[in-house]
């Protein structure tokens, strides 16, 4: 008696939990999707009483105003006009773009306030026109009021994926948080963390919670995990975050190195200095509003045991994150074969670290070799690039235009001291393309003083020269390594079926033998229904892979079907240096100026955020006016000293030299020339 008692309760209890968890999801999917309509309502609004003043009576409506006494009433009647049009027009769009309604909510609040309440549009409503003069009813404010709370609503209350607090939302939940014993947000910080600040979590003192909410909290919630925020990482987040909102049911957490993504296509930009350090990275935190982001280096992961480690922090200390979704987007590293001093001595051009390296590096060299006491000029001067594919062919081309270009701040230097050149191991450099745009490639390349070597490989770099397999030597200390890649090391430990060493997985992109875990981009291997092979590993592909992922990770949890990924690579593109690229768009091929126009138009609209493309915009636009600059980035700290502060008194101020005495050597006031060592020559000009 006393078990059927117990198990009718937890039958009604699971039933309220249901129920419960049933009505707690409706209300997260009305919140998400209320603001649509509500934007449709106010937009359509405010658009339709625009139109009726603009078309039937913009002057009679002036004419009340001046009997209103408003001041400027032509002003004022075609200010009110223009606000209803542009402001309805952009709540509506706001529904789709929420950055534009942000400022035009702002300005119809405004509006509505100065112009609209006093003597506006409801106010004053237009009733019809009669024998061609607009005739006006008596004033009501009650509509004024419902858009004023439209507005309010949307501003304050709207928690759609695409309603503006999408880009508020975060300054309002910032009041909010409360903040834990170790400074972290914790409804930030994912619950499948197991950290060694838990406990200070766990005793942050709990904000009060509605029965409702507490049932939802105590289901927990479904862990999914992305491990690399790169192309295919980031577009998975991002998916999510789209896709699944606020659901409470799901948790997502990214982990990167990194706290920015990286836009690699752009990467040879800022080696050759045509952009800015910054403008080709967007922080993950800024594109990102509702997935949980941890800054820290992936060590391990247990699928085992469903667990991933991450170290992080100024001290690199670990925490395990537990999962019940995995998505590796790991991406892939610099491979430089086990060539002797190749790894030791070489440049890449992988990650932002190494641009900045090319860039210094470069710099480096002109300086050094525009000094007097300089004496290995020929290996200063001589650039070497290996792999003629997409990446070593834009960088040789850039590094061509920048060293070339910045001769003229040089007076030591000429064009015939600079050596740049470019080897591939195969018969025609980018062998991604169709061999006709190869040829013309190196056509446009050797016209600009590169020199190509093809069908040549390279055996040893030593720091001074790089050795070539058919025994030539370059002397040179610079050599730009983009000749091969490798899966991400981390690979390595994980049991399951690989291709080359990237994880292979099925067409929805789930790991063989491993539900629930997926991989992406440059770090899997994903076969092609249509050739036969494996899918190319690129940025395009690692995009339309990370949208079908995430599909494919909310059929899991919700048990609706899957998707395959199928696709075909759209377009192909290369920069060859000064407004010269080459193309191949949907099997069509171009080169010359268009290519690099469709180059620069493509992809700058592909990078993320619009402030970075107005960046890159402005950068590219000041890039015709002015010359190439030439500052390192350098990371040395200004001098300092540690001593004991100094107490003018009265007397000291007879001890200080005057200024028409000569300063003695070894003041503060010399230039440390008697420091310098005997028989070091001082460098000036030639
Ligand atoms: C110079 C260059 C130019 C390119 N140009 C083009 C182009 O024009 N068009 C094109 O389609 N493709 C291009 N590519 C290829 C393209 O960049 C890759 O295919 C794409 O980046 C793959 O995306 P991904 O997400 O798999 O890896 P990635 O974008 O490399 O991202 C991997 C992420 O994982 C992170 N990560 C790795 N290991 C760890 C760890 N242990 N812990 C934490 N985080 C980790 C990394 O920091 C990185 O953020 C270019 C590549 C390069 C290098």
């Amino acid at each position: 008696m006393n078990q059927l008692t117990q198990s009718l309760e937890r039958q009604g209890s699971s039933r309220l939990a249901f129920l419960s968890s049933g009505l707690a999801s409706a209300r997260s999917f009305v919140a998400a999707w209320a603001p649509i309509p509500l934007r449709l309502i106010v937009g359509y609004g405010f658009m339709e009483h625009g139109f009726a003043k603009l078309s039937k009576g913009p002057e009679a409506f002036a004419a009340i105003l001046l009997a209103m006494g408003v001041p400027a009433p032509h002003l004022m009647a075609w200010l009110t006009i223009l606000t209803e049009l542009i402001g309805g027009l952009a709540v509506l769009l706001g529904a789709l773009v929420p950055l534009v309604s942000v400022p035009m909510a702002v300005v119809l609040f405004v509006a509505m306030l100065t112009v609209h309440l006093p003597y506006g549009f409801s106010s004053i409503k237009l009733l019809s026109v009669m024998s061609g003069h607009a005739q006006f009813g008596p004033p009501g404010y009650e509509l004024d009021l419902l858009y004023l709370a439209c507005l309010a609503a949307l501003v304050l209350g709207g928690s759609g994926p695409m309603a503006i607090d999408h880009y508020l939302g975060k300054k309002w939940r910032s009041r909010s948080w409360n903040r834990t014993g170790c400074g972290i947000r914790p409804e930030r910080w994912p619950s499948s963390i197991e950290t060694r600040c838990s406990c200070e979590l766990n005793s942050a003192t709990p904000a009060k919670r509605s029965p409702e909410k507490r049932v939802m909290e105590n289901k927990t919630p479904k862990r999914i995990l992305i491990v690399g925020a790169g192309f295919a990482g980031l577009t998975v987040a991002r998916e999510l975050e789209r896709r699944l909102g606020r659901d409470p049911s799901v948790e997502i957490t990214l982990i990167n190195r990194e706290n920015f993504f990286l836009f690699t296509p752009m990467l040879h930009e800022v080696a050759a200095s045509d952009l800015d350090l910054t403008t080709i990275v967007n922080p993950v935190r800024k594109m990102l509003r509702r997935v949980n982001f941890l800054a820290g280096e992936v060590e391990q992961i247990d699928l085992e045991q469903k667990s991933v480690l991450v170290s992080h922090g100024f001290d690199h200390h670990p925490h395990a994150l537990k999962f019940d979704f995995l998505v590796f987007g790991l991406g892939s590293i610099t491979n430089t074969y086990g060539l002797p001093g190749v790894q030791e001595h070489a440049l890449t051009m992988k990650s932002l670290g190494d641009a900045m390296q090319v860039r210094n590096h470069l710099i480096a060299h002109l300086e050094e070799a525009d000094s007097d006491c300089c004496e290995k000029i020929e290996s200063l001067l001589t650039f070497v690039v290996a792999g003629g594919g997409f990446a070593g062919v834009e960088t040789v081309a850039g590094i061509n235009d920048f060293v070339r270009r910045a001769l003229r701040s040089y007076p030591h230097l000429s064009e015939d001291m600079v050596r740049v050149i470019l080897i591939h191991s195969g018969p025609v450099i980018l062998p991604e393309l169709e061999k006709s745009l190869g040829v013309y490639a190196q056509k446009i390349l050797a016209g600009r003083k590169v020199e190509i070597r093809l069908k040549t490989k390279i055996e040893s770099f030593s720091g001074g020269a790089v050795r070539l397999a058919d025994g030539t030597t370059i002397l040179t200390n610079t050599l730009v390594w983009t000749a091969g890649t490798s899966p991400n090391p981390l690979l390595e430990t994980i049991p399951c079926a690989k291709e080359g060493g990237r994880l292979l997985v099925t067409e929805f992109l789930e790991l063989q033998g491993w539900p629930g875990v997926w991989a992406l981009g440059d770090c899997s291997a994903i076969p092609d229904r249509l050739t036969g092979r494996f899918h190319p590993p690129t940025a395009q592909h690692a995009l339309r892979q990370g949208k079908i992922a995430a599909h494919n990770i909310i059929a899991s949890i919700r048990g609706t079907e899957k998707k395959r990924f199928d696709f075909s690579t759209i377009a192909q593109l290369a920069t060859i240096g000064r407004r010269t690229g080459v193309a191949n768009i949907l099997g069509i091929n171009f080169s010359g100026f268009v290519a690099w126009w469709l180059w620069r138009t493509i992809y700058l609209f592909k990078l993320p955020r619009f402030e970075k493309k107005l960046r890159v915009a402005l950068d590219w636009t000041l890039d015709l006016i002015f010359s190439k600059d030439l500052v390192q980035f350098l990371d040395i700290r200004a001098s300092a000293v540690s001593r004991p502060e100094a107490h003018p008194s009265p007397e000291s101020k007879t001890l200080q030299p005057e200024l028409s005495e000569p300063v003695p050597l070894g003041t503060d006031f010399n230039l440390g020339l008697d420091k310098f060592p005997q028989g070091l020559r001082l460098c000036t000009s030639k």
